[in-house]
């Protein structure tokens, strides 16, 4: 066990779990068991709720100065940066993507700590008209505790874009990473810890969803829960919620149109189409697996990502030639293949043979090659549902109406892509997909900068950007009356 037994981390102590169970955690890549972590449950969520309040009620965070909270953000980011590797390589070793793709998570999420850190200084309030005898102050206050629940396929960089903003408001929270991937989230304390912040600010709790993530959302001391994962769980987690009145916000799945049009960068498009759909391994909430290419364009559109599919180097993500690792665990894997096989069944026609790769090597851990199916239609399964692996479905259309109501014919609405030349198309077509982001000529870049979040019943609320911050924030009219 390369990462042995990790501890979890409540009122600045690494402690395990009050009735000592743990859970295993399983590299992807090889099915073997590389750390044990405490499974958390409902007493240990009310000790971390506990050390969270009381951390947030004394202000020993929120009562820090803004630029002393700021540099402890900076801090935390600028060790992060120098810690990049191992963090990246424990990412490979707990979620199963390449090296590279680990990488870029934890740059972005030291980008990410810097980026809400320089808020901290700028949250401002507002003075709005009064009559002339009053004075009103519109003030901005963190919204109290908050709980963070993440999924596996982005474990550091979701921990963070939700840490970053609560810690930014003045918010103390609780995190509860996914059972499948702590361990990158139990690497966070020992910077915590040398960044100064305060017991308290940043507790973490492994254990499952139903045990630990459960009590989390209907506890009455946590103020705010923050989701991020699949829609079932999010519907769940918003009635829960609904009995002690908690502010929710919901990062939910998605299954996002890809919109090709005849006029297109046919070298782009096809590129960045593929990329859309099969970077890590398909396990993005955002993945634009519904493809849809203009009839005159289509049969080149195929051609074109048939020889792309060979560019693909399936493997474990510790090796150099990776392109696409595993996915999360066996479960996950026979539900992808069972999309794979209703796809058949319903008569859609496979142009890559995708499947468990033969390769001896691979059969331990949970891998799957990409996978390409033409000629679908709008009901069938693979259309419909999301799949979060490698699968692309691709069907023609003819006109821009067509493909517009064809691409809005789902109940998610998290993102989309156009294809065009044509800008002014492009711009109309954007206007009339309903998702939290449109993609013109690319595909999946979500800069931290800018609001990130869905349509529809791909969630509530916005994440990242200046409204990411604001959703940790409470608002307090304050009326002076200045005449005696
Ligand atoms: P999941 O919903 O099964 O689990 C997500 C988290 O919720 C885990 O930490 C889990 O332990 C916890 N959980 C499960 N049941 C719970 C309960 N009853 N109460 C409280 N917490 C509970 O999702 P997953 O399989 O880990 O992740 C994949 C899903 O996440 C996909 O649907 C994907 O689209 C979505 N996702 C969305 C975004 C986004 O930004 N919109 C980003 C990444 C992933």
């Amino acid at each position: 066990m390369p990462y042995g037994y990790q501890r979890m981390y409540i009122n600045g102590k690494w402690v395990d779990a009050a009735n000592n169970a743990t859970i295993d955690v399983i590299d992807p890549a090889r099915g073997s068991v590389i750390a044990t972590v405490p499974r958390g449950m409902s007493h240990d969520i009310d000790q971390a709720v506990q050390a969270a309040r009381q951390c947030f009620d004394t202000g020993a965070w929120p009562g820090l100065a803004p630029r002393e909270r700021e540099q402890m953000l900076l801090d935390l980011a600028q060790m992060i940066r120098q810690d990049r590797l191992r963090l990246a390589e424990m990412e490979v070793a707990d979620c199963g993507k390449p090296l590279n793709d680990a990488l870029a998570d934890i740059d972005e999420a030291a980008f990410i700590l810097s980026y809400y850190g320089g808020w901290i200084t700028k949250i401002a309030g507002d003075i709005p008209p009064a009559s002339p005898g009053a004075m009103s102050l519109v003030v901005k206050e963190p919204i109290g505790v908050a709980g963070l629940i993440v999924p596996w396929n982005y474990p550091f960089l979701m921990a963070i874009q939700k840490i970053a903003p609560a810690l930014a408001a003045g918010c103390t929270c609780i995190l509860k990473p996914a059972e499948q991937t702590p361990l990158t989230a139990l690497a966070l304390p020992r910077y915590l810890e040398a960044a100064h912040l305060p017991p308290g600010a940043v507790n973490i709790v492994t254990g499952y969803g139903e045990e630990a993530g459960e009590a989390l959302v209907r506890h009455p001391d946590v103020d705010m829960i923050s989701f991020t994962g699949s829609l079932e769980v999010g519907r769940h987690i918003q009635q829960a919620a609904a009995h002690t009145i908690k502010r929710v916000t919901l990062e939910l799945g998605g299954k996002s149109p890809n919109i090709v049009f005849a006029d297109a960068d046919m070298d782009l498009a096809v590129a960045k189409t593929c990329f859309g759909v099969f970077w890590n391994q398909g396990e993005v909430c955002s993945a634009g697996s519904r493809v849809f290419v203009q009839e005159s364009i289509y049969d080149a559109f195929i051609t074109r990502v048939s020889a792309y599919l060979a560019t693909i180097r399936v493997g474990s993500g510790d090796n150099s030639t990776t392109t696409m690792g595993p996915l999360i665990s066996r479960e996950h894997q026979a539900r992808v293949l069972g999309y794979v096989q209703s796809a058949y069944q319903e008569g859609a026609q496979c142009i890559a043979k995708g499947s468990v790769p033969d390769d001896p090597a691979l059969r331990q851990g949970f891998f799957v090659e990409p996978m390409v199916f033409a000629h679908v239609t709008p009901s069938m399964r693979i259309m419909q549902e999301e799949i979060f692996g490698p699968v692309m479905a691709v069907m023609p259309f003819a006109t821009e109406d067509e493909v517009i109501a064809l691409a809005n014919d789902t109940p998610y609405g998290l993102a989309a892509a156009v294809w065009t030349r044509d800008i002014q198309r492009a711009l109309s077509v954007a206007k009339k997909l309903r998702a939290g982001t449109v993609w013109i000529n690319d595909s999946q870049p979500a800069p931290s900068e800018a609001p990130w979040g869905g349509y529809k019943q791909s969630g509530n609320g916005r994440e990242l950007g200046r409204l990411g911050l604001e959703e940790y924030l409470e608002t307090k009219h304050i009326y002076i009356r200045l005449d005696s």
